[in-house]
């Protein structure tokens, strides 16, 4: 049988609400074979998913770097998944920590807007409620919702809220210097959601071209946040550029509505990632 790989996946080490314990019994539930654990900006969840692995279930420890690319003003935000680095890299641990702590920062600030504005949503809780993970504008969603001020992650990330009113940016990583990172850790990245317009501003092909020519090993081309014509274009400019494609939920528990599995990879594509991995390996219990 084909084994069902889903390549992208978050805990409560960030933004997703199932604890990675939770993430991998649900992964083991909806049958997938192959989950990678991919939090933003941290490793935090590595160890209590290894430790919870189900029979049968490989786990894939990743990450999702925030990334920019400043080839345009304003730079434009992108996120690079990460697959099996190590996770004791110290200029990428040092990077990862830089930038959970700007996450904060600009999280902060974009609660102090909100208050400005006679909104009544607290900092200090929503920190709390984050639990240790790192912190995202979903947690301040949640905040949003709890308050009743609107009905869903959705709304909260409409316009009129944290997707323009309140928006603010966060200082991220150069992404040509996150692909140099995650190579020199033993980490294979691939380009997350390339051209999700719905997200916001895309990237142009041409940088796509320059990161392969960096290091990128892939392309994520079926993704809830591409129509099919999107995802068409990934798979032609990573058979053009000979990177890996790869299909993944991007789950986040009740955070997002997508299931565990939704998209998913090809086995050739997961074996060229395990193949090219120095970090870490994938783990399977047992
Ligand atoms: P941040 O990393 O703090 O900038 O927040 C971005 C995260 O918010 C993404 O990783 C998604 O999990 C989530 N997100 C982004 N856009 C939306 C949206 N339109 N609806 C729901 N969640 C979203
Ligand atoms: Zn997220
Ligand atoms: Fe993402
Ligand atoms: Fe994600």
């Amino acid at each position: 049988m084909t084994p069902v790989i889903d390549l992208h996946a978050h805990s409560t080490a960030s933004d997703g609400t199932l604890t990675p314990v939770e993430l991998v019994r649900a992964a083991a539930d909806a049958g997938l074979d192959v989950v990678a654990i991919t939090d933003h900006d941290t490793t935090g969840g590595w160890d209590a998913a290894v430790r919870a692995l189900p029979p049968g279930l490989t786990l894939v420890r990743g990450a999702e770097i925030s990334c920019r690319w400043h080839g345009v003003e304003p730079a434009v935000p992108l996120h690079l998944l990460a697959y099996l680095f190590d996770p004791g890299h110290p200029e990428l641990v040092d990077e990862l920590a830089r930038v959970r702590a700007a996450r904060e920062v600009r999280g902060e600030r974009i609660v102090r807007l909100l208050q400005a504005d006679g909104i009544d949503i607290s900092w200090s809780e929503i920190i709390t409620a984050a639990g240790g993970g790192t912190v995202g504008r979903p947690h301040i969603a949640a905040a949003l919702i709890r308050a009743g001020l609107v009905a869903s992650t959705t709304e909260a990330f409409g316009p009129d809220w944290l997707g323009e009113r309140y928006r603010l940016p966060k200082d991220d990583i150069d992404v040509f210097r996150a692909v140099e990172l995650v190579r020199a850790a033993g980490g294979v990245p691939v380009f997350a959601h390339p051209r999700a317009t719905r997200r916001g501003r895309i990237v142009p092909d041409e940088l796509i071209v320059a990161l392969a020519a960096a290091g990128l090993a892939g392309l994520e081309a079926d993704h809830e946040d591409h129509s099919p014509a999107e995802a068409a274009h990934v798979r032609a400019l990573a058979a053009e550029l000979g990177l890996l494609v790869t299909g993944s939920s991007d789950f986040h528990g009740t955070h997002k509505s997508v299931r565990l599995g939704a998209h998913t990879t090809a086995v050739e594509a997961y074996k060229r990632i395990v193949a090219q991995a120095r970090g870490v390996t994938p783990v399977a219990s047992g």
